[in-house]
C-alpha cells in the first residue's frame, strides 16, 4: 500500500488576470460557482439551463435553437464546430493570420477535409479580397472559416463582410468568437453566421472550461444530412440535443458540469444587465485609456490602429528588456499577470488583455504604474 501524500489545501494569490486569458472572474460568478451541487436533470436545474440559453442567444445576438456551451474550453467548441459539419472530400477556404487560423486548418485536415489557406501576416486582419479571390478559384468550396477576433495577434477581421462573401458564393461560415464574444460587436443572425464558438474564459469573464456554440437552420440543416456519422461521440451535437435540445424532457448524454454552468450563467447575466452595446463601448473606452498610457511609455503596437482589438493590447518587447524577468518581477511584486507572446510574435512582443471585468480603470491603472516601475 502506497502512503497517503500529505499535501495542503490550495491556496491560490488573488492575481489580476491582464493576459490573453483566463481574464479576472466576477465575484458573483466565483460566489455562484460554490453553491452547492445539484443533479443535472433536476427540474430546478433545468429550469437554469433554459435560462442560460436564452442568455447566450442574447449574447450571440441570434435566434438559433441550437445554442448552447459545450462543457470543454474553446479548443472543444472549435472542433465541434468542424466535426459536426465536414466530411471527407469537403473543401474549406480557412483564414489564417495568427495561431488560431492555424488550429483551425488542422482540424479541417483531421476530418478528411481539403484545407484552402488564405494567409494573413501576423498582426493583420483576414483580408476579404483575398479570400473572395479563393472563394473564386475554388467553386467546390463548402465552407469559409475564419477568426473573428485573433488572441495570438490582437487583430480584428471583418466578420460582417467575411460572412456576406461565404453567403455570395454559397459557402457556410465558420466563425471563432472565443475572444470577440462580449467585447467586440457580433451579431450572429444580422450578418449570417452559420457555425460560431467562443470561450467562456475571456470576455464573458466566467471560469474557463465552456465554450458557447450556436447553429444557424443551414448548418443543422447540413448536419442532419450527414452520409456518415460525426467522428467523435461527445461532441456530435444530434447526440448532445438529447440534452440541451430537449427542455423539459432532457436526457442524459453526459454529466452536465453543474457548478460550472451556474458560473456561466451568473456571468452572462453580468453581461445582459449591463447591454451588449454598454460592453462593447467600455472595452473601447478602456482600450484608449491603456493606449494613451502605453504610448507613453513609449511601448508600440504590434496592430495597426482600425484593426486592433480592445480587449487584446500586443505591444512589442522594448530593446535589451528582459522579457521573462518583466513578467515575473509584475507577478511575483504586484500579482499582474501579462501574457507573453505567442508563435511568431514570442519573445518579441507582450499581450495586455482587457477582457470583461478586467477591462477597469484600476486595472490599467495598476498596469501601467507597474510597468513604469519595472521599465525605468
Ligand atoms: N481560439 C482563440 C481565438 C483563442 O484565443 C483560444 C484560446 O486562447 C482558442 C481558440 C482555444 O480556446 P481554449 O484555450 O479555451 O481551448
Amino acid at each position: 500500500m502506497n502512503k497517503p501524500p500529505v499535501i495542503s489545501a490550495f491556496l491560490p494569490p488573488r492575481r489580476i488576470l491582464m493576459g490573453p486569458g483566463p481574464s479576472d472572474v466576477y465575484p458573483q460568478v466565483l460566489a455562484a460557482q460554490a453553491k452547492p451541487t445539484v443533479g443535472h436533470l433536476d427540474p430546478l436545474f433545468i429550469g437554469m439551463m433554459d435560462e442560460l440559453k436564452q442568455l447566450l442567444q442574447y449574447a450571440f445576438q441570434t435566434e438559433n435553437d441550437m445554442t448552447l456551451a459545450v462543457s470543454a474550453p474553446g479548443s472543444a467548441g472549435m472542433e465541434t464546430c468542424f466535426v459536426n459539419l465536414l466530411q471527407p472530400g469537403d473543401t474549406v477556404i480557412v483564414c489564417r493570420n495568427g495561431v488560431f487560423g492555424e488550429r483551425m486548418r488542422q482540424n479541417v485536415e483531421r476530418c478528411g477535409a481539403s484545407a484552402i489557406v488564405v494567409d494573413n501576416a501576423w498582426g493583420e486582419p483576414v483580408s476579404p479580397e483575398q479570400v473572395e479571390d479563393a472563394l473564386k478559384a475554388h467553386p467546390q468550396a463548402k465552407y469559409l472559416a475564419f477568426v473573428h477576433a485573433e488572441t495570438s495577434t490582437g487583430a480584428l477581421s471583418d466578420a460582417k463582410t467575411l460572412c456576406a462573401l461565404a453567403q455570395q458564393y454559397s459557402c457556410l461560415s465558420i466563425v471563432d468568437a472565443v475572444t470577440s464574444l462580449g467585447g467586440v460587436e457580433l451579431k450572429v443572425d444580422e450578418w449570417g453566421i452559420d457555425a460560431i464558438y467562443s470561450g467562456s474564459q475571456k470576455c464573458l469573464s466566467c471560469v474557463p472550461g465552456l465554450s458557447p456554440v450556436s447553429f444557424s437552420a443551414k448548418a443543422v440543416a447540413r448536419i442532419k444530412a450527414r452520409t456518415r456519422p460525426v467522428q467523435s461521440w461527445f461532441l456530435d451535437q444530434s447526440l448532445v440535443m438529447s440534452y440541451w435540445g430537449g427542455g423539459a424532457k432532457r436526457s442524459y448524454h453526459h454529466t452536465a458540469p453543474v457548478n460550472a454552468l451556474y458560473a456561466l450563467h451568473e456571468s452572462l447575466r453580468q453581461l445582459a444587465s449591463e447591454g451588449l452595446e454598454q460592453s462593447w463601448q467600455r472595452h473601447r473606452d478602456m482600450h484608449q485609456l491603456l493606449k494613451h498610457g502605453l504610448n507613453e511609455l513609449g511601448l508600440k503596437f504590434v496592430v495597426a490602429e482600425p484593426y486592433r482589438l480592445p480587449q487584446l493590447n500586443s505591444v512589442y518587447i522594448p530593446q535589451g528588456v528582459d522579457d521573462a524577468a518583466v513578467r515575473k518581477q509584475l507577478l511575483e511584486q504586484y500579482n499582474l499577470e501579462i501574457g507573453a507572446g505567442l508563435g511568431d510574435l514570442a519573445g518579441k512582443a507582450w499581450r495586455i488583455g482587457l477582457m470583461g471585468y478586467g477591462a477597469r480603470r484600476e486595472n490599467i491603472a495598476l498596469c501601467l504604474k507597474a510597468l513604469a516601475d519595472v521599465l525605468t
